[in-house]
């Protein structure tokens, strides 16, 4: 075994609290996968709000910029009721050329004061299972289906344990920003954190029923060509609440990093 993987699976050991989390992440014995697989110039789209239009290339410069400009767009947006009530929107943070990109449903306490996306508890699981696969979270994107912070009590942004799910008019009225994201990016494959964005990513059904397989995801705004696969699995957030989970959450990235061409090995 690799000295960084032993080293890898002995920070996951101490993260992680029970045997049925150790065998989450220590057996599957992720290798070191390159920081950023080589990738062709891509094709994204000049403007995302027309239907199906197909995209022509830009440079990773370019995404850089454009990425840029529709966070500006996002931290001035006041289009659904969620604007009224957030400390920051949450854009999304990672690198703009990433193969893979991870999207959850909506920023909660932690993300709606610092503006970056997954960066409370359950954000600090996503680390380590994006470590997990060999990666770093400089090699992904990371976004949310809606930029700003939904709460059940929408008077109080300074309580704790106010999350509450985007609701789907809020999806809906944001849903511009991430497919831009995605089209711009243009991923080979992303993992829908948990049932709210695996509903709005992939097909209206449970979360159950679109785990462990891939798809083609398909936008209203782009024409992706099947060129971006899109997985489902739990959501960080739902694993910190039912550890036993996790093991099936390390099945689905299993599942990814093999289709990814990523090592997958026992480790002991
Ligand atoms: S959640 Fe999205 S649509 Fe609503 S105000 Fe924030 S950025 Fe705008």
């Amino acid at each position: 075994m690799k000295k960084e993987a032993r080293d890898l699976a002995r920070e996951f050991k101490t993260f992680l609290a029970n045997n049925e989390e150790e065998d989450f992440i220590i057996k599957a014995g992720a290798a070191k996968a390159p920081a950023s697989l080589p990738a062709p110039a891509k094709e994204i789209p000049a403007e995302t709000a027309a239907p199906a239009m197909p995209a022509p290339a830009v440079s990773d410069g370019a995404k850089a910029k454009i990425l840029a400009e529709t966070a500006d767009e996002i931290l001035r947006c006041q289009k659904c009721p969620l604007g009224a009530t957030r400390i920051k929107a949450v854009p999304g943070e990672g690198n703009p050329d990433a193969k893979l990109m991870f999207i959850g449903e909506g920023p909660g306490f932690d993300e709606d004061h610092q503006g970056r996306p997954f960066i409370g508890r359950a954000g600090q699981l996503l680390t380590k299972m994006i470590e997990a696969m060999g990666l770093n979270r400089d090699d992904v994107y990371i976004a949310n289906m809606v930029k700003c912070h939904p709460m059940i009590d929408a008077t109080d942004n300074e309580k704790r344990g106010n999350d509450r799910a985007p609701s789907p008019d809020e999806i809906a009225c944001c849903r511009k920003f991430i497919e831009k994201q995605i089209a711009v990016i243009r991923p080979e494959y992303i993992v829908a954190l948990g049932g709210v964005a695996a509903k709005s990513l992939i097909r209206d059904a449970s979360l159950t029923s679109l785990r462990g397989k891939i798809y083609d995801l398909e936008l209203d705004s782009a024409n992706l060509n099947g060129d971006v696969k899109i997985i489902a699995t739990y959501h960080p957030a739902a694993l910190l609440r039912n550890p036993n989970w996790k093991k099936d959450a390390w099945e689905d990235l299993k599942m990814l990093m093999r289709e990814m061409g990523l090592s997958v090995k026992k480790d002991r």
